[in-house]
């Protein structure tokens, strides 16, 4: 090659001498993925070094490649059903013509389900242990009027630095999550590399989250399956370490980015039982006073738990429903049921929070008060006509047994 540019017909040649390297490595790298849609790219050709992105020799040269490639691949998997498509392809295979490599993209897979949780340890999502940032070893105390990097850069601790005593080494502040338990079951289903967990909100760690469960798409990342067999994943989710402590209440059912959105834009309102403690007598009317919420809109400060992380603002939030019952054996006891606007903060509902949320219970009541435990017990997502991108009538099935 003489290094000048060629003429366009020139480039239609040279792309001809790609066409059956390309479409044999493609069928070798896609032979153990499940997939229905694809699409064909490459990186630039020796000639293309100075070529601008939209040079008419340079997209003569990736038509003719792409186009033959890819209507040879059509008809060789007609049986399967595998088109060529331009958006959102579930694999792209991209050929790098100076090696002759081709790579695959896989799109992520998205699997949405509801999920309880039976056990007041387990957080939604995994933590870093905070005095070692995750590392699992001491870190050098901080320099003076100095803070550490920012959270989303992980130091590196010393090579010799002591195990941390904090998490004794597994960087970890809880030991498993409800994203790690789900993943473990449904990321090998997939034959992914990871999942990462989109929740339709959050419960507290100490908050058990029990009735149809919470909504939630699990991303999978470089799944080689794109369909799961719900039944199986089920099964191995209650006979591993999950068991009795994270469950699929409905799903898993494959979606899509659709599903996705829908799950992280939603905020329905939600059902709360709650237990507290009032730091007095409690007597009949008291109900009533309590009850007297049902309706209003309380103002809500950014709880003094969560301000270190929430901009400091005060946000009205309205309960839809609010009923109590005095404990016939325990007079200091309270148990409430709550259905709120998405967002509210029960805890703070109950206790004030030090007067940052107004009215409160414990405002009403005249007494201290705190919840004492907290369950999510309805989220109030319909799923009605199916879950939006979950294809299928499966996914208007009946919810599993909430018991
Ligand atoms: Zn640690």
């Amino acid at each position: 090659m003489d290094g000048s540019i060629p003429t366009a017909e020139e480039a239609r040649e040279r792309a001809a001498a790609h066409v059956d390297p390309f479409r044999e490595a493609v069928l070798e790298v896609a032979a153990d993925l499940e997939f229905e849609t694809f699409l064909l790219g490459s990186t630039r050709p020796d000639f293309a070094a100075g070529l601008d992105r939209e040079d008419s020799v340079l997209a003569a040269w990736k038509r003719e490649l792409h186009m033959t490639v890819g209507l040879q691949l059509e008809e060789r998997w007609e049986s399967l059903g595998r088109t060529v498509a331009f958006d959102r392809p579930e694999v792209i295979f991209k050929l790098d013509p100076l090696s002759g490599r081709v790579t695959r993209q896989i799109a992520p897979v998205f699997v949405y389900g509801r999920y309880r949780k039976l056990d007041r340890t387990v957080p939604q999502t995994h933590w870093d242990c905070r005095p070692c940032r995750g590392t699992g070893r001491e870190l050098p105390p901080k320099r003076r009027g100095r803070r550490h990097p920012p959270r989303s850069r992980t130091p590196t601790p010393p090579p010799d630095a002591p195990i941390c005593p904090d998490c004794g080494g597994t960087g970890r502040r809880y030991p498993d999550s409800v994203e790690e338990l789900l993943a473990a079951v449904i990321v090998p289903a997939l034959d992914g590399t990871a999942g990462t967990l989109h929740g339709m909100g959050r419960e507290d760690i100490d908050a058990l989250m029990l009735g149809d469960g919470r909504p939630f798409v699990l991303e999978v990342t470089d799944p080689c399956r794109r369909s799961i067999d719900a039944d199986a994943a089920i099964a191995a989710l209650d006979a591993g370490p999950a068991a009795g402590r994270v469950q699929l209440a409905r799903g898993p059912w494959i979606g899509s980015h659709r599903t996705l959105r829908v799950v992280k834009h939603s905020s329905p309102s939600k059902s709360y039982l709650a237990r507290a403690r009032v730091e007095r007598e409690l007597r009949v009317e008291d109900v009533a006073a309590v009850e007297a919420l049902e309706g209003q809109t309380i103002e809500q400060q950014t709880p003094k738990r969560v301000v270190h992380r929430r901009a400091d603002l005060v946000r009205p939030r309205v309960l839809e429903r609010v009923r109590a019952r005095l404990d016939p054996d325990d007079a200091g006891r309270l148990e409430l049921e709550v259905r709120a606007q998405s967002g509210t903060y029960i805890k703070e509902m109950i206790s004030g929070d030090g007067g940052r949320t107004t009215p409160s219970v414990a405002e009403l009541l005249g007494a201290p008060a705190i919840c004492e435990e907290l369950d999510v017990v309805a989220i109030h997502f319909d799923e009605g006509g199916g879950v939006p991108g979950v294809d299928g009538a499966d996914a208007r099935g009946a919810a599993r047994g909430a018991g």
